[in-house]
């Protein structure tokens, strides 16, 4: 219901403003945000709160399964908007354990309608990764595909040309993995899984 997420927002707002007066006229006056975050859109995983940041300190585009595109308008757009607009210097592919959408990859059964075409990259990396991941529990496959479409993600990431053109002009960017556990809330980079300059 739209009138408790409005009775919700007051209480919220002013919560905030009790305990930190300068708290919305200092963020209406200036958006400065460390980190982009490109999350899964699933509700259990908002990326503010898993990182323990507070509202303006991350610029976030989330969407089914954290698949990057090369050809997503939307992300492209806010990641230039990021390194060039917002002047960010860490962006963050964030995947989690106990991905809904990984887990429609894993299997080849197409019931899913357009995300079917959304996750096809997973699926993609299902079948190159084919020799590594028969050899796993049905639940380590999941979890290796979820860091594998991290991989996948910061390595398309690495080669747009915003980021190419980012390096080339000297800019300290980087792009790291990250994966979010559901399980017990843990954050963690994935190894090897960052590209700089
Ligand atoms: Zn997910």
């Amino acid at each position: 219901m739209p009138e408790e997420l409005i009775r919700r927002n007051r209480d919220w707002a002013a919560r905030i403003e009790s305990d930190n007066p300068d708290f919305f006229p200092r963020l209406a006056a200036l958006q400065k945000p460390d980190y982009f975050w490109i999350g899964c859109a699933d509700a259990r995983v908002p990326a503010n709160v898993v990182a323990g940041l507070e509202p303006g300190e991350v610029f976030v585009h989330r969407n089914v399964a954290n698949v990057v595109h090369a050809s997503d308008l939307n992300l492209l757009s806010a990641l230039q908007f990021a390194i060039e607009g917002l002047g960010i210097r860490k962006v963050i592919v964030c995947g989690h354990y106990g991905c809904g959408g990984v887990r429609a990859a894993c299997s080849d059964h197409h019931g899913h309608g357009l995300v079917d075409h959304w996750i096809a990259p997973i699926r993609a990396l299902r079948h190159s990764h084919k020799g590594e991941l028969s050899s796993l529990t049905p639940a380590e496959r999941e979890n290796l595909l979820v860091e594998l479409n991290v991989r996948a993600g910061v390595d398309r990431i690495a080669e747009t040309p915003i980021l190419q053109d980012a390096w080339a002009a000297g800019l300290p960017v980087a792009v790291h993995g990250m994966v979010y556990s559901l399980a017990d809330g843990i954050l963690s980079q994935l190894e090897g899984a960052t590209r700089v300059a």
